[in-house]
């Protein structure tokens, strides 16, 4: 008997589509798979990695549920590495329910959100740089996010920490031989030899995934936008006009409200959240006055403020007003209607003290003039940073975290050797750095931590 659970959960996303994918992983995931399970054909035999036609069928009342498509995975070549089944049903939320719900009453459990990819994390499929990959698959809102994703997947990530703990363990092994044999004549720790090693194979590298982390952040998190401007100037026109040019794979974020729109555009690669905030005003009647304060807020989060005027008309001392409350965030001018007779916008009108803001002349109707701003855009955001080098892994947040102790405590190394420290204080500050390496790939790393990063998944996944 084996003690451990076969999990269940359907794993297409809620909603009807042509077809919707019930998985179950464990040891019991065959036998459950037979007891719903008529095979059309007599000699179905449950091959591994073999699709069958069949349906599904309630084993007391006989009351057939599907026509369904069932392929039985023998451990270990499986996504979890477990025995695995998927039964590919009609994607029908309710057919889905009641295969699922039957399997639940045979005995499966139902998986916690990410539990099959937290099984190929821990039965060693994959690595925890690779789980976390498959939370950016999911979650990735352009192409280039998704390529980036698919390079962690294929372990890009894992590889590189991987040759940086190999050289510390090594270090390591070389560091504690002088420890236990401490009255030996023979220099044990070459001093300049190990500091080469630590500058080259681990400080060097280690440097180089830092700068990734910061350069390629971007194309990960993404970056947030607002369209402020006087009534009719057209900022509700250029939100439909680079829509329809970029709309990112994901848009349509539940939650939205009237007063504020946003969606998600893809420039070059950055997702990039786009909020129109219409209806701020002076005179703002109690609905309205909600709608700012929602405005307000996402002014003071947003990364860039496009501050649009309409250039046929030039700049009115209401712009200035609304101007100042902008005043303060990076901004870029837009001057809208460049397709009337436009006048030269001076960005110092404005009101604008400091560094003149250019002004980027577009027509949101007639779409002139957006591939500039969309530039102007990128650059703004992107422009000041080192540029991602395409060819590298970029660390989130958490790896950011660690690599960044890892290098504290690898200077502390530096620092020692450069001293010629005893072995046991280099000991220490290799074990750190060392430590910290693991926690990325998932060596070390403690149940809350795992905890956090399995929760962002979503069910069946
Ligand atoms: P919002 O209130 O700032 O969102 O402005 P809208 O996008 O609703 O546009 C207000 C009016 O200006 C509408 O009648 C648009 O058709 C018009 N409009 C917007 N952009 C342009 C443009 O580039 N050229 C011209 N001629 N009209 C525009
Ligand atoms: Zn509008």
């Amino acid at each position: 008997m084996d003690s451990r659970d076969t999990i269940g959960a359907i794993s297409t996303p809620p909603g009807s589509g042509g077809i919707g994918i019930i998985r179950m992983s464990g040891p019991d995931a065959l036998a459950h798979l037979k007891a719903v399970f008529q095979p059309l054909s007599k000699t179905c035999s449950f091959e591994s990695h073999r699709l069958y036609y069949g349906r599904v069928v309630h084993p007391d009342d006989k009351k057939n549920l599907d026509e369904v498509l069932a392929v039985f995975m023998a451990a270990p070549k499986t996504y979890t590495r477990e025995d695995v089944v998927e039964i590919h049903c009609h994607g029908n939320f309710l057919v889905l329910q009641s295969i699922l719900e039957l399997l639940l009453n045979l005995g499966v459990r139902l998986a916690a959100p990410g539990e099959f990819t937290k099984l190929a994390y821990l039965n060693g499929r994959i690595d925890l740089t690779q789980a976390e990959a498959v939370i950016d698959i999911l979650s990735a809102r352009t192409r280039k996010g998704m390529d980036m994703a698919l390079d962690q997947l294929g372990g890009a990530l894992y590889k590189e920490v991987d040759a940086i703990r190999t050289s510390l363990v090594q270090m390591r092994a070389v560091v504690e031989v002088a420890i236990d044999f401490p009255d030996e004549d023979v220099e044990i720790v070459n001093y300049a030899s190990l500091l080469k090693q630590v500058r080259n194979e681990v400080l060097i590298p280690l440097e180089k995934l830092l700068r990734q982390a910061e350069a390629g952040k971007i194309f990960r998190d993404g970056i947030s936008v607002v369209i402020v401007g006087l009534p009719n100037v057209g900022k509700s026109s250029l939100l439909n006009t680079l829509l329809q040019e970029e709309r990112a794979l994901v848009t349509a974020i539940p939650g939205t409200t009237r007063d504020t729109i946003e969606e998600y555009l893809d420039i070059q690669g950055v997702p990039v959240r786009i909020v129109d905030t219409a209806g701020i005003r002076s005179e703002a009647d109690e609905v309205e006055k909600l709608g700012i304060e929602r405005a307000r807020k996402q002014i003071d989060q947003a990364d860039l403020v496009l501050f649009m005027v309409d250039g046929s008309r030039g700049i009115q001392a209401e712009d200035r007003q609304l101007f100042e409350t902008v005043n303060h965030k990076p901004l870029l001018v837009v001057s809208n209607k460049s397709d009337l007779t436009s006048t030269i916008i001076e960005t110092g009108d404005l009101g604008f003290q400091g560094d003149i803001h250019s002004c980027i002349y577009i027509s949101a109707k007639k779409q002139q003039g957006i591939e500039e701003l969309k530039d102007a855009i990128f650059t703004n955001v992107v422009g000041g940073k080192d540029q991602w080098q395409e060819e590298g892994c970029v660390p989130n947040i958490r790896h950011k975290a660690a690599l960044l102790n890892a290098k504290e405590s690898v200077v502390r190394l530096g620092e020692g050797l450069a001293m010629e420290a005893t072995s046991d204080l280099l000991a220490i500050d290799l074990q750190d750095s060392l430590e910290q390496l693991n926690d990325i790939v998932g060596i070390t790393t403690t149940e809350d931590v795992l905890d956090v990063i399995f929760e962002q998944f979503c069910l069946g996944k």
